[in-house]
């Protein structure tokens, strides 16, 4: 009997590259078909045949308090009854930013805009007409969004594809973009004490998600604040996938360094678009109208995506949300862990917050290098064992993976239960 998985794909391919919208879905790293899901409720999602997965891509971060939560849907309803978008002001968007403000207070202001991509290359905008620098720092590994001079040799779908850099980005602008190693604190004093007085802005996943989960040493980020400090370059933390995903407060309340930036998404958005970027008033004073740095967008702010992120940040400031997720994705990294290491398998698992990692290999990697020492094969069959017995992971060994709150232990159990067969089947 043919899926409808199958037929779906076959038409998609036909209208769409790939048959996806954004192409990490298209399981090009894993093969096979990617499913088309028709609905989801809680920690699960249905596919074209009905069949129910449990998820662990949560829309890639965004379904922290579980799919379809009623508050949310019933808050969209609400708002979409009010009016689709009305491209003026709104006072839902004044809340928005006040509570995003008090929730992560290295931020004294905000603009909301629709997408990562679009929030991580305003922000680089605004350091460059803040500071009056070209050059721009990131780590490889580290993705921030497709935009020209964010994509030099950026991680996520780009690592499973194996190219470092994009066709069609201009050697113009990535020459004002260094690529340098994660969480090699001495590789970057070295390149400041170059280039220091040429940079505007180094940008940093603090807890790196898109090159599977790779959390920052402690002393790397700190060296990263004092070095920006001292060279007067702005340091912007991208927590697109961090924020209010391993902390309430981001990776900036883990570890206690207070970013020049932040840039926010995913969550913020509760599964609609919505994403900000945030500084000082003095930053972000320089922005248009005020400032002369040029920044818009027809549907930032939209009154229906503000709601479903609004009643999402309320949601996860219910007392002990975050420690009850924390345990929950540390209880099921672990029993992961245990489950691999009866098979045999080399294997590791970590997590921070909400999101977690599983690496093919004997060690938690440290860096990208030994990330990409990972046993791809081995997850390629992990996954589709996974996959067949009913929990759809991310289909690539170089994504993270992000529990919601409805994961509840029946749902853990179950998913370290499958795991334990799809090791037994890797032997
Ligand atoms: C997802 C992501 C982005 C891009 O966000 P989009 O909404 O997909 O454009 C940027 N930075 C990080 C760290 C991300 O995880």
């Amino acid at each position: 009997m043919t899926s409808n998985n199958d037929i779906l794909f076959e038409r998609a391919q036909r209208s769409t590259p790939g048959g996806v919208n954004s192409p990490v879905r298209a399981f090009r790293s894993v093969g096979g078909t990617p499913r088309f899901i028709s609905r989801a409720a809680g920690p699960y999602f249905w596919d074209a045949d009905d069949r129910r997965y449990i998820d662990y891509i949560g829309s890639w971060g965004p379904a922290i308090v579980g799919h379809a939560h009623p508050a949310v849907v019933k808050a969209v309803q609400e708002a979409a009854e009010r009016g689709l978008s009305f491209g003026a002001p709104t006072e839902g968007e004044v809340l928005m930013a006040e509570e995003l403000c008090r929730l992560v207070p290295s931020m004294e202001q905000v603009r909301l805009v629709s997408s990562g991509t679009e929030a991580a290359m305003s922000a680089l905008r605004l350091a460059r007409g803040v500071t009056g620098r070209d050059l721009v720092i990131k780590f490889e590994g580290c993705y921030h969004g497709h935009a020209d001079s964010l994509l030099v040799k950026a991680g996520s779908g780009m690592l499973t594809f194996g190219n470092p850099t994009s066709a069609g980005v201009p050697e113009d602008f990535a020459r004002h973009t260094m690529v340098l190693d994660y969480n090699d604190a001495q590789q970057l004093e070295e390149t400041f004490a170059r280039v220091g007085d040429r940079v505007a802005c180094v940008i940093v996943e603090p807890v790196a998600g898109n090159m599977n989960l790779l959390p920052a040493t402690p002393e790397f980020l700190q060296t990263m604040r004092d070095l920006c400090t001292k060279y007067g370059a702005l340091l912007a933390f991208d927590e697109v996938m961090s924020g209010f995903r391993v902390a309430l407060g981001g990776a900036q309340s883990l570890y206690g360094i207070a970013p020049d930036m932040t840039v926010l998404g995913k969550v913020i958005g509760g599964g609609l678009p919505v994403a900000a970027f945030g500084a000082s008033a003095a930053v972000m004073k320089h922005l248009a109208p005020l400032g002369g740095v040029y920044q818009a967008g027809t549907l930032s702010g939209n009154p229906v995506a503000v709601a479903a992120g609004m009643t999402t940040l309320k949601l996860v400031q219910a007392p002990g949300f975050y420690e009850a997720l924390s345990a929950q994705t540390a209880r099921m990294a672990a029993g992961i862990g245990d489950a691999a290491r009866e098979a045999g398998v080399p294997f590791c698992a970590n997590s921070v917050g909400g999101m977690f990692g599983l690496y093919f290999t004997a060690d938690v990697p440290r860096n990208y290098a030994e990330m990409m020492k990972c046993d791809k094969a081995a997850f390629n069959a992990f996954f589709h064992a996974m996959l067949d017995a009913g929990v759809y992971l991310a289909p690539s060994a170089f994504e993270a993976g992000f529990v919601s709150a409805q994961h509840d232990d029946a749902v853990i159990d179950a998913t370290i239960d499958a795991a334990r067969q799809a090791f037994a089947t890797l032997r």
